[in-house]
């Protein structure tokens, strides 16, 4: 195993932050993620997981191993009438892989198109957009113990599946190694439009009807026009969770705030976080090399050269404001390091 020490982790994270990993390797198999354990172990150091790092936010350096997942591999393992069986290795890049599913005609992940990452961290926080969750999917992955070393299956009940969440998130943190994930796909797509500019964006794209293509095509045009690109400034997209608020919490809100935007769901009301963001005022403000996104104000960002801890230190000034104004507490969606 090719251990690599004191390696800037910059362009391994899309924040574009400029911290070190004291030990740094990376795993192709799952014999490679065993063993790395062992080293983590041998070195006395923790092991930290990494995929695309666009979920993160480092603080500090790291004294750790660094693991970086590049299990790959698509394999079709099993099918019915209505389903095909995709079992996918951890280190595939997501898109990569809703883009082949398309190229083989098989829906459920369309809406899913160009979020960043691997597919080993897509349970992580079941991820989702455009009205659609990677948990509807989802059959089960594979995942080697960090305690035992031993290989364990999870099926989707004991993922335990939430907005943005998952058991990995929560009880069973830094517990597990996610080294491949099966997805249930369909044959026969069934298309989820609910998102009202899907629908718009196909129209203006030309598309009289929905298929796989163009389902993708009409999420990708939504995305270019509104997110920031990694690649030009740094970010993790959502850096906080929508909040959801008791329905008698948002009536007053309400009648306050007229204009709040509301989604009802199984616990109350889904605030867009965005629209509390914007309200107190931080939409577009800009501290030194850091700051808070002119169009989407869910996003923070790194202009070149910024420091995650004043990210943080912004997250927490944000979270205050809007606690202050609204009554409401904002959760970070990004794992801090
Ligand atoms: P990383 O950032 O590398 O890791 C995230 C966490 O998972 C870390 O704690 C890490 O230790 C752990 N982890 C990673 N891989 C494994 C593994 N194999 N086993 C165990 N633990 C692991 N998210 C959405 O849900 N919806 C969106 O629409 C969306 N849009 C985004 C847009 C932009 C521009 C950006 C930058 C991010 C966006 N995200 C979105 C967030 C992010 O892309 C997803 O959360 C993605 O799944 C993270 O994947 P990653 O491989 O980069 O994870
Ligand atoms: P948007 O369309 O401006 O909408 C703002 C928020 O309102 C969204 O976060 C969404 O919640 C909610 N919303 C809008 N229409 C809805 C509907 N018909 N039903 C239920 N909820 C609705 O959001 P955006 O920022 O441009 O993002 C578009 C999609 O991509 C969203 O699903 C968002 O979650 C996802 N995205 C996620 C990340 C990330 O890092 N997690 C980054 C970029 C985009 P939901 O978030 O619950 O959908």
């Amino acid at each position: 195993m090719n251990i690599q020490e004191n390696i800037s982790l910059k362009p391994y994270n899309t924040f574009g932050i400029d911290k070190k990993a004291r030990f740094f390797t990376s795993a192709d198999s799952v014999d490679e993620v065993k063993n790395a354990i062992l080293e983590a172990k041998r070195l006395s150091v923790p092991l930290i997981i990494l995929g695309g790092g666009s979920n993160m936010l480092l603080t500090k350096d790291l004294h750790a191993l660094v693991l970086k997942i590049d299990i790959k591999g698509i394999q079709p393992i099993a099918e019915n009438e209505e389903h095909v069986f995709l079992e996918v290795g951890a280190g595939e890049n997501w898109h990569g892989f809703v883009m082949q599913t398309i190229q083989m005609g098989l829906g459920g992940i369309e809406n899913l198109s160009l979020i960043p990452g691997t597919v080993g961290a897509s349970p992580m926080q079941n991820i989702g957009a455009y009205g659609v969750e990677i948990k509807e999917v989802f059959q089960q992955l594979t995942a080697v113990d960090r305690e035992t070393g031993e290989t364990v299956v999870f099926d989707a009940e004991s993922c335990k599946f939430g907005y943005r969440e998952s058991v990995f998130k929560r009880d069973l943190k830094d517990k597990y190694i996610i080294t491949h994930v099966v997805y249930r796909l369909h044959k026969k797509p069934v298309y989820n439009l609910s998102y009202g500019a899907i629908q718009e964006t196909l129209e203006q794209l030309g598309h009289q009807k929905p298929t796989l293509e163009a389902v993708s095509q009409a999420v990708i045009a939504i995305r270019q026009s509104k997110l920031p690109d990694p690649a030009f400034i740094g970010n993790a997209g959502s850096f906080f969770k929508n909040p959801t608020v008791p329905l008698l919490h948002y009536n007053e809100l309400k009648a306050k705030f007229p204009a709040i935007p509301g989604y009802p769901n199984e616990e109350g009301m889904k605030i867009p976080a965005a629209w509390l963001i914007e309200q107190a005022g931080w939409k577009g403000k800009r501290i030194g090399n850091i700051g808070v996104h002119q169009h989407q104000p869910l996003v923070l960002v790194n202009f070149g050269g910024g420091d995650g801890a004043e990210i943080k230190a912004l997250s927490e000034s944000i979270q205050e404001s809007v606690a202050e104004k609204f009554g409401i507490n904002l959760h970070p969606e990004v794992n801090f390091y």
